[in-house]
Formats: C-alpha cells, sequence, structure tokens
C-alpha cells in the first residue's frame, strides 16, 4: 500500500496537469465568449474598475474601510448577475465562465487544509490495485461473474436450507450492501470453511464499490498488520508513516480478508480492536471474511473485539463443499 516517492510524484503531476487543461479550457471559452458577446469584456472591465476604485478609497478613507468593502461586494454581486444574465441570454449555462475543477472539494489540488482529499486518495488507492494486480482479479471475480453452479440444493442437515439457498440468501446480502453503501451504514462478517467463495464475495463487493468511485482498501489480515508492525516498530527498511497506515481508519470499506489467519498476539489483538473501534465510531463500513465461526472468536481475540464484531456486523455463513476441489475433480 504505501506508495514510492516517485509514484507519489507522478500521481501529483496528474493533479498539475488537470489544473492546466482546466485553465486552458477555460481561457478558450472566454476567448469565445468575448467573441460572442461583446458586452462581456466591458463587464469584466467594470470588474476590475471597481475594485482599484475601493482599493483607493480605502487608502484614502481607513476608517471607512467596511462601509467600502461592502459597497464592493454589492456591486460586484450585482455585475456577476448581470454577467450570469448575458450569459443566459446567449444561450450559455450561467456557469459557462467559472473557473473548471475535476475535484470541487479540493479545487484539483488534493489537499484540503493539508489533509489528502477524497480524490488523491482514490487515486493512491488504484495505484495501489494496479501494482497488486488485484483489479484484472476484479475483472474476473465480480457479480456478473459469481456462479452458483458449485452449490448443491439438497438440504443440509442441521441447518435447514441448501448451500444452493443459503447462497442466493448471502450474494443477495452483499448485493444489497453494496447498493445502500451511501444510505445505509453496515458490516459484514462471512465466514465458512474455506473454497465457499468467501474472498469470491468479497472481491465482488470490492469491485462494485470502486466502479463506484468510493475509496476501497482491501487487505488480507496478514497484510494488514504486517503494515501496522512495520509503522509502529518501524523494524523495517521500509519507510511507513502515518500518512500511509491513514486509510486503513479513514477510506470509505476496509476489507480484511481471511482473519484468523494472521499470528494472534497481545499487537494484533489491540490493533485490530483500535482499528474496528475507530472505524466503527466514524460509521466506516468494513467488510470481514474468516474461517472462523463468529461464536468462536473469543478463543482467539479479547471480548471486546468479540463484541463489537457481534453486535455491528451481520453474520453471514457459507456452507457446501470446496469449490477448489470440485473444479479440481
Ligand atoms: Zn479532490
Amino acid at each position: 500500500m504505501p506508495l514510492s516517492s516517485s509514484q507519489f510524484k507522478i500521481i501529483l503531476r496528474e493533479y498539475d496537469y488537470k489544473r492546466t487543461k482546466n485553465a486552458q479550457l477555460l481561457r478558450s471559452r472566454q476567448v469565445e465568449v468575448n467573441e460572442k458577446i461583446s458586452l462581456i469584456q466591458a463587464l469584466d472591465a467594470k470588474v476590475v474598475a471597481k475594485g482599484i476604485e475601493a482599493s483607493k478609497l480605502i487608502i484614502k478613507e481607513p476608517f471607512n474601510r467596511d462601509v467600502h468593502l461592502k459597497t464592493l461586494k454589492l456591486e460586484l454581486k450585482a455585475l456577476k448577475e448581470e454577467k450570469e444574465n448575458l450569459l443566459e441570454k446567449y444561450g450559455y449555462n450561467k456557469t459557462y465562465l467559472d473557473p473548471i475543477y475535476d475535484c470541487e472539494l479540493c479545487q484539483d489540488t488534493g489537499y484540503i487544509h493539508n489533509k489528502k482529499c477524497k480524490c488523491l486518495k482514490h487515486a493512491l488507492i488504484d495505484v495501489a490495485y494496479e501494482q497488486s494486480n488485484l483489479k484484472s482479479i476484479l475483472l474476473k471475480e465480480n457479480f456478473s461473474t459469481f456462479s452458483f453452479d458449485y452449490y448443491s440444493s439438497n438440504k443440509l442437515q442441521g441447518v435447514g436450507a441448501s448451500p444452493l439457498d443459503n447462497i442466493k440468501g448471502v450474494y443477495s446480502r452483499c448485493k444489497k450492501f453494496t447498493e445502500s453503501f451511501d444510505k445505509e451504514f453496515s458490516n459484514l462478517i462471512l465466514f465458512g470453511q474455506t473454497g465457499l467463495g468467501k474472498t469470491f464475495l468479497c472481491n465482488c463487493i470490492a469491485k462494485e464499490l470502486l466502479d463506484t468511485s468510493h475509496s476501497v482498501l482491501y487487505l488480507s489480515a496478514f497484510k494488514l498488520f504486517k503494515l501496522l508492525e512495520t509503522y509502529r516498530f518501524k523494524n523495517d527498511d521500509q519507510e511507513i508513516t502515518y500518512d500511509d497506515i491513514d486509510d486503513i481508519y479513514t477510506c470509505d470499506l476496509l476489507i480484511i480478508d481471511d482473519l484468523g489467519s494472521e499470528v494472534i498476539n497481545s499487537f494484533t489483538s489491540s490493533e485490530l480492536f483500535s482499528c474496528l473501534n475507530t472505524r466503527l465510531l466514524s460509521k466506516k463500513p468494513t467488510v470481514i471474511s474468516t474461517n472462523l465461526h463468529p461464536s468462536g472468536l473469543s478463543k482467539y481475540y479479547s471480548d471486546r473485539i468479540v463484541s463489537r464484531i457481534l453486535g455491528d456486523f451481520v453474520a453471514l455463513q457459507l456452507v457446501g463443499a470446496d469449490i477448489r476441489l470440485q473444479k479440481y475433480n
């Protein structure tokens, strides 16, 4: 996930490019409009003149500064309205000559008050994906390629439903999770034995949300704790800053794949708690996949983690026969 500084520079250069491209577009719009509507230039000149006039007045009468500023503001507002009416009269949108940004939030700088804007976070995660090859996996593993063929329609003893009925329910719950992602806060824990499609479903969810411009961070539990450990103890040559791990707490969706496969100790336990807790408090959804049954989590994790997961996650169990073995046979 942490990017090298050269990759980071490439992304920032793209921001430079966006600003240049939009400035050029705005200039060409200005030229176009000035040719068509001669009055526009006169109005622009008036705006400049009003500004100069007000500055002179303020220098002359500093005690009346507020009055002059107020008058200027009103005059500029009236000129702006006049300009907008004129644009509309000639068939343009009234914002046609406003500054153009790909991202209004940060005005294409990537930052808002020194904090990374959503668009920059998204770009960074995107680059990390390109590197990790996940993008090509997501092209193959998504809701439209999910196959129900590997799930038997025979009822399972003790479960009451067939693996097929069960997976249909799980599939639609996962789909609903992505569809109502912006409206309804919820978290999922997918559990069941290996080879039942948990990772596939996590990929489906990731793809759907990436396609709708959400920042999604997909990490195996092993990688997640490795990253946090490297950051906390700085025991690697790799330089990891808070900026690099910030996404774990703030990305739109965090997917922790294969929880329980990591070395579980007091460090991973407290990091997992702080990660889940931070995300729950700021209403940032998390999806977990695990081979462990939620009721058995307490064997490995502290009570506070288990109660967080049991209380705030929708548990979805996958049942059936190992798909990888079926494919092999
Ligand atoms: Zn932005």
